[in-house]
Order: C-alpha cells, then structure tokens, then sequence
C-alpha cells in the first residue's frame, strides 16, 4: 500500500514539528509553472533556518511525468475519490484528502492555457483567509462551487498563477509561495507584503465568444458598466445590458460574466 502512494503522490516536508501549510502542486500535470516554482522555492529556502513546517504535496506524480493533464479522468472531478476507484486519479483523490486532513491550510496551485492574472479560486471565505489572500497579494477571489479538491480539505484555496508554462506565471507563482511561507513566519526573505484589499466574485452567465471581437478595454475583473461596448459580432457592436465584471477574457470559447459579492456569515 505505501509503495502504491509513493508512485501515486510524492510529498515534501520542509523544516520541524508539525506543517503549518500545504502548498499542492501539479494536480494537473501539463501545469508545469506550478511545479518549477516549486523546485525554486527549494533552492531559496534550502539555505535558511526554518522557523515550524509546511510540507509541498506533487499530487499527480504520473501526469506530472507524463506532462498531460490527467492519466485516466480530471484528479479535480474526482473529489473525494474512492480508495478502490476505477480510475488512478479516483485513487489519488481519496490518498490526498487522507493525506491533507491534518493540514490547517492548503493552497492549490494551477496555471491556465490561455494568459490570467493571478486570482484565487475559493469555497471558504473567513477572516483568514481574506487575510492571507490580501497579504500575499492576491487581489480577486472566485467562488467556485465546483467539487474540486479546494472543497475536501480545511481552509482550502486554488490560485492559478498564470499561462501554463509561460515564465511569468512561474515567478508569480513562486512570489506568492514566498509571500506564504513569509507570512506563516517560516523563515524571513525580504519581501514587500502589499496588502491590498481582496476583492470576491461569483460567476453567474457567459457570453459565447464565437464570432465575438472583443474590446480591447475588456479585461480580467475590471468593471464594465451597462451601455459599455463589449466587443463586435460580424461588425455589429455588441453593448453590456448591465453591468458585470468580465472573468478569462483570453479564453476562445466563453466571456464570464461575474458580479461581485459580498459573504455575509450568520455567526
Ligand atoms: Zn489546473
């Protein structure tokens, strides 16, 4: 059984006592940026003096290996996995849920196939994590509901960090990996941790984007008000009905449409 989860999940802790953090890596193994930034972070922490723990979880060693996405069904629709699944990524699933139970935080880190700024991915939304998002410099949080490892694990947030194996999201992606370990009080580099306030939103339409020019004043969370030209169709201007803040403005298929929301907890 554990030579099986070697294979399957490869993790590594960093520094004593008990991990205070977990950062995931390569869930989907053709997200390379992820992955590098993590090989990095080693190099720059490998020769300080770590103050408490935090572990780096590879959680599709095979995929990673093999630079495809998956080996067998998308590892983020298989939460939370079956130990006997029918599908190597059913197994991995159930192993990380397992092998997370004890982590208090988790950041799940991803890269897109079309150019993004970094934005996190959320399920929770409390206090600390609003924190932590607007201390590493994080400035727009997504509700997602879908049942993606984020949901199976305490305190769970995915970033994607950029274009898949573009430079720029590995240094984004290691800058907020030293932001964290920075902020947990891991070891002291010197960083400017900028607060900026972190802004949340939920998806509610799309438009399609088949024949669709867009404006070149559309993008990524920047407002677009009502009557403000979306783009054009066959020449045609195609106008906002109402106003609404644009998600994946470089992805072919769909323009997102998000509002912005604001959590109310009862407690
Ligand atoms: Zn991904």
């Amino acid at each position: 059984m554990n030579d099986l989860k070697q294979k399957l999940i490869k993790s590594e802790k960093f520094g004593s006592g008990k991990s205070k953090f977990t950062f995931v890596v390569g869930l989907h193994g053709d997200e390379a940026a992820p992955v590098i930034a993590a090989s990095e972070l080693k190099k720059i922490i490998g020769k300080s003096d770590l103050r408490g723990s935090f572990q780096i979880v590879y959680a599709n060693t095979q995929a990673i290996k093999e630079k495809k996405r998956f080996i067998e069904f998308d590892l983020n629709r298989c939460f939370p996995g079956r130990e006997n699944g029918k599908f190597l990524e059913e197994k991995i699933a159930f192993q990380l849920v397992r092998d997370l139970k004890s982590s208090q935080f988790t950041f799940d880190f991803h890269a897109t196939d079309f150019s993004v700024t970094p934005y996190a991915l959320i399920s929770v939304f409390n206090k600390q994590i609003e924190k932590i998002l607007e201390q590493i410099g994080i400035r727009n949080a997504l509700f997602s509901s879908e049942e993606s490892l984020i949901k199976y694990v305490a305190n769970g947030v995915a970033i994607e960090v950029g274009q898949k194996d573009s430079i720029e999201a590995v240094e984004a992606c290691l800058k907020i990996m030293l932001q964290v370990v920075n902020l947990f009080g891991i070891c002291d580099k010197p960083l400017l941790l900028q607060e900026k306030k972190v802004r949340t939103f939920l998806i509610y339409r799309f438009l399609s984007k088949k024949g669709l020019v867009l404006d070149a004043a559309i993008s990524d969370f920047k407002y677009v008000k009502k009557g403000q030209r979306i783009g054009w169709i066959s020449g045609d201007t195609v106008v906002a009905t109402e106003g609404f803040y644009p998600v994946w403005v470089n992805f072919q298929e769909r323009l997102l449409f998000s509002k912005r929301i604001k959590i109310y907890d009862e407690d």
